[in-house]
């Protein structure tokens, strides 16, 4: 059976379809007899949920604000208040119902009083009852957020969604490919699997309901295509194309560590965007000039509460250490919220998360956390020569300042306290939200660089949310408003003289470069797996024929007419390049 999705990364992959449905847990609905037994059963799960919570809030005692701290209080008050528990029990022997179900009901009860009340603390009530309303619920179900997995080899996950951090993704490398309903080609679940090189297809609808466990699966990231139950034949030919694909993948291998350097001699600077500091080893490899993206949120949200600034320093440090001090590292401050969230501090229940609360407005507002982790970077980078500091979400000039009076502040402390950090250091921001365009010129006074983040300027600017598959149709490189503002972007920066780079998805689309180099884009941050394929194409094109690509692709108004164009490009210039993207459509 063949089912279609959003192809993400990899190569042409097959394995045992492993089902993986923990986040969408069903609530079971039934009636008990044994009254006292069940009430039994809510009133252990709820005092297993306190001792939980306790144990959250001793490890991050020492760590945070004690106005942080009383989200914690406030949620052991709220398990331990009567009045919840006695709703609970007298739903239980009312209705003779099991404890799911009786919790389920209260709990909805409770959200939808608080919800109607118009005060933002109601509502904020409401999402505090209904996230530790799914702890005490995980109890009852027994089952563990951090679950111990036992994959066997080869499996093939297969989830309705997945979260960038989830434990399978972080910790199961060897898995033979990941497959889910929900999800867009720019979530960070996809960045994620990109990064740590997982083969993966998402939006693909209904494929939990359709797989079972262990019958045979594959998967093609480059077409998106997935064939359920596979015949011979299918096999056979999957075999092949994997085969091909990797020749290909060999023979594009010479340019990891050759000079990035189109035909006519114009130097490109590629560098790495990475999340963890076990990427170093494949970037190393390359002949990367340095990192242009380190998504620092990683380290906190692998902890899944806030590593205090000890642990956020030494983890920080393994990364200067691990790579080279005097190539260009750049450390973008914590990004959380939208689909980065972790339990207790950004808000789940959101209604736009990616409009919401994130990057640096959740970074400025809890200015103590923010501190400790200017300190951890500052610290860490002690002897780095080339030290650059990125904001992300940048929406006006009042955050620059800001962000930079607390630099200026964790610089007196450090330098109060005796402690080496380093000295000298660059401060940009992520171009994402697009009207900064027109404060550009005010900005980049503050600011030494932009890096365009294609993956949510793309959503900001044609309104279509990056991790959607419904609407992943539209979220399209090759969208002329998109390659218009690009183009006034790259021309207007390079007119300020301010440095600009792309740290988006975009940097690394093959069908995107050309036309990026035309509008004058010379800096390009990418996933470490994408450095080969990028710098083979480099050496096949040259800078004079990727401006008039750019001339003409700039005048058409039809995105399809725009990929066909390229295509044809790309095919008279780099027919391996071509191959490798055609070979399994
Ligand atoms: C971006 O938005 O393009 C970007 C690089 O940041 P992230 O994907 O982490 O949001
Ligand atoms: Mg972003």
């Amino acid at each position: 059976m063949k089912l279609k999705g959003i192809g993400i990364s990899g190569t042409i992959s097959w394995g045992k379809v492993y089902l993986y449905l923990q986040e969408s847990y069903s609530i079971p609905k039934y009636n008990v007899i044994d009254i006292p037994s069940e009430i039994n059963r809510f009133i252990k799960a709820l005092d297993k949920t306190i001792e939980d919570i306790n144990k959250i809030k001793l490890s991050l005692e020492k760590t945070v604000s004690k106005d942080e701290l009383f989200l914690y209080t406030s949620f052991i008050l709220l398990l331990n208040d009567q009045n919840f528990v006695s709703m609970v029990t007298n739903e239980i022997k009312k209705g003779q119902k099991n404890a799911e179900w009786a919790l389920y009901i209260v709990l909805e009860e409770l959200i939808s009083k608080f919800q109607n009340i118009p005060n933002i603390s109601f509502a904020q009530r409401s999402e505090d009852i209904s996230s530790i309303g799914e702890k005490i619920m995980m109890n009852l179900l027994a089952k563990k957020e951090d679950e111990n997995f036992n994959i066997p080899p080869n499996s093939v996950i297969i989830a309705r969604s997945i979260s960038p951090t989830d434990p399978i993704i972080m910790e199961h490398k060897n898995i033979a490919g990941l497959i889910t309903e929900l999800g867009g080609y720019a979530s960070h679940t996809a960045i994620m699997t990109r990064s740590l090189s997982i083969p993966s297809v998402l939006g693909v609808e209904f494929i939990t309901s359709i797989a079972q466990n262990d019958e045979d699966i594959i998967l093609n990231p480059l077409t998106g295509e997935v064939i359920l139950k596979p015949t011979d034949e299918e096999f056979k030919e999957a075999k092949s194309l994997q085969a091909k694909q990797k020749r290909l993948l060999s023979s594009f291998h010479p340019f990891i560590n050759k000079e990035s350097k189109t035909t006519d001699g114009t130097s490109v600077d590629i560098l790495a965007n990475i999340a963890f500091v076990e990427e170093i080893p494949s970037l190393l490899k390359t002949s990367s000039k340095g990192i242009g993206l380190y998504r620092s949120e990683f380290i906190v949200l692998q902890s899944n509460s806030f590593p205090p600034e000890e642990t956020q320093y030494k983890m920080l440090k393994k990364l200067f250490s691990t790579y080279h001090l005097d190539k260009e590292i750049t450390i973008r401050t914590l990004d959380l919220g939208g689909d980065k969230i972790i339990p207790g501090y950004a808000s789940a229940n959101e209604k736009n998360p990616f409009l919401g609360y994130r990057a640096i407005r959740f970074c400025l507002s809890r200015p103590k956390l923010f501190l400790e982790q200017i300190r951890s970077i500052l610290r860490a980078a002690y002897g780095a020569k080339n030290l650059k500091i990125m904001i992300p979400m940048v929406s006006n000039y009042e955050e620059i300042v800001e962000t930079k009076m607390l630099f200026n502040e964790a610089i007196e402390q450090l330098q109060r306290e005796n402690i080496p950090y380093c000295k000298s250091f660059k401060i940009g921001i992520m171009f994402e939200i697009p009207s900064i365009y027109y404060i550009l010129d005010e900005l980049s006074k503050e600011i030494d660089f932009i890096s365009i983040g294609t993956n949510d300027l793309i959503q900001y600017l044609l309104a279509c949310d990056r991790g959607n598959e419904k609407v992943a149709y539209l979220f399209k490189y090759s969208n002329p408003s998109v390659l218009r503002f690009l183009n006034d972007t790259i021309n207007k920066a390079n007119q300020l003289k301010i440095e600009v780079s792309m740290c988006g998805e975009m940097a690394s689309d093959i069908y995107s470069i050309p036309i990026l180099l035309g509008m004058g884009l010379r800096r390009f941050s990418i996933p470490p797996s994408s450095y080969m394929l990028f710098n083979k194409l480099l050496h096949c094109i040259s800078m004079k024929e990727c401006e008039e690509l750019t001339k003409e692709v700039l005048t058409l108004i039809s995105a399809n007419e725009i990929e066909n164009k390229v295509d044809k490009w790309i095919k008279e210039r780099a027919y391996e390049v071509y191959e490798f993207f055609h070979l399994l459509k």
